[in-house]
């Protein structure tokens, strides 16, 4: 049963988050940025389990190891010391990727290697005793196959692969040391029941849980989305913005923020229609978006017929320019407007901050700049922008104020 109403896909065409659901994904894997966002995800979920499964399987190899040499007596030029001497630096390896604080980055590239490694010559190793009359090991193969899918935190194909591999080496090491066919047949259709078995059943859990990933991850799209323009909403913009802050601040760059207002856009409403004046305001984003370019710039409404353009490390004249644009954009939608005092179509006015972030300096008081140049836009007439830099103003207890 669906707690929730699925998103609707078609709300959010340039999200890869829908796009990879309708997609469908059928080789389980996603685009590459997005498929390490999903490892990220599903390593943070799997840590506690991965970790003590290492553990543990570690601890068994270093058992192993133990017995051989103390219980059996191994003579130290055996084959099997060889065969310790892979065995237990994988393990080892594997405990150490994922008890290390850099799990998260190395465990599935080394899982990559060192699993394969560790089933092939586990493979190797139990097969071997088979024959010499050691079956029970048998079955740590058996259910080390299952564990791979879903305690050894590597996702369906790589655990398929390295499962495969412990199959394949365990039946080409029994019929290499002579055993009966029908003993050979018995070991490896055990062996690939079981693996089939976890297989299958774990791909179903990786579907799910990749569907349940981008789900997710569209949910938290359609939060931060204004629902009549598609832009990000105010709540997005006054989240994101103090984290650009933060870059340029730290980056020592400096920011542009424009607030664009729609001139006499309640007279419009009056005149057309609500319907007419959404459609306007759908237009109007489109063209404010288009001059988010870069990735650390963002567009959003900010209320009502208001947008505002955040953009990241740009020379005074570059914004000026931009902003002279955006304007003249606006105003050559051609949407008529003739309740407007100002022109003949729809038009805006556009205050403009550029702040290079400092200490004692904030993001409010960033925003209440463009405020104000917005309003000193207003009453120069509409249609225009003011741009206030802010080498021409001096901070004073949390705000901006004008040099006297
Ligand atoms: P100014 O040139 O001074 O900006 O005048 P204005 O009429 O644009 O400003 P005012 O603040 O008086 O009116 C804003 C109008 O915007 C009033 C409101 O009905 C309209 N508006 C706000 N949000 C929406 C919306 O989502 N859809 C529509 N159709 N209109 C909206
Ligand atoms: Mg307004
Ligand atoms: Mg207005």
């Amino acid at each position: 049963m669906q707690m929730y109403a699925a998103p609707d896909l078609e709300d959010l065409p340039d999200s890869p988050y829908s796009s990879e659901l309708r997609r469908d994904f059928p080789d389980l894997r996603f685009a590459p940025e997005l498929e390490s966002e999903f490892q990220a995800f599903h390593l943070e979920r799997v840590r506690a389990r991965v970790r003590f499964f290492q553990l543990a399987i570690g601890a068994l190899a270093v058992a192993e190891a133990m017995h051989l040499v103390v219980i059996d007596g191994v003579p130290i030029n055996d084959v099997f010391f060889g065969w310790l001497g892979v065995v237990v630096p994988a393990c080892l390896f594997l405990v150490w990727a994922s008890w290390s604080s850099y799990y998260e980055r190395i465990y599935l590239p080394l899982a990559r290697i060192a699993v394969p490694v560790f089933a092939i010559a586990s493979a190797f190793g139990v097969a071997s005793r088979s024959v010499s009359g050691h079956p029970d090991p048998f079955y740590f193969l058996t259910t080390y196959s299952i564990a791979l899918f879903f305690l050894g935190g590597q996702l369906f194909r790589e655990a398929l692969f390295a499962t495969a591999a412990m199959i394949i080496t365990c039946g080409a090491t029994l019929a290499y040391t002579g055993l009966d066919a029908a003993s050979l047949i018995y070991y490896v259709v055990v062996l690939t029941i079981t693996g089939a078995v976890g297989a299958f059943v774990y791909r179903g859990v990786e579907r799910q849980l990749r569907t349940s990933f981008l789900e997710r991850g569209l949910m938290g799209e359609l939060v931060a989305r204004d629902g009549l323009t598609g832009l990000k909403n105010r709540g997005a913009f006054d989240d994101y913005f103090p984290r650009m802050w933060q870059q340029a601040l730290r980056d020592r760059r400096a920011l542009a923020l424009l607030l664009i207002d729609v001139d006499h856009f309640k007279a419009y409403n009056d005149r057309y229609g609500h319907q007419a004046g959404d459609q306007t305001l759908r237009r109007v984003a489109q063209v404010v978006q288009a001059f988010a370019r870069r990735p650390l710039d963002i567009a959003a409404r900010y209320g009502g017929e208001e947008f505002v353009l955040a953009l990241f490390d740009l020379s005074a004249d570059n914004v000026r320019e931009m902003a002279d644009q955006l304007r003249t954009a606006i105003h050559d939608l051609n949407i008529v407007h003739e309740e407007s005092a100002t022109a003949a179509y729809v038009t805006a006015s556009i205050g403009v901050a550029i702040v290079a972030p400092r200490m004692g300096r904030s993001p409010d008081g960033a925003v209440q700049i463009a405020d104000e140049a917005l309003y000193s836009a207003k009453r120069s007439g509409r249609h225009c922008i003011t741009v206030v830099d802010c080498d021409q103003i001096q901070f004073s207890t949390g705000v901006f104020r004008r040099r006297a």
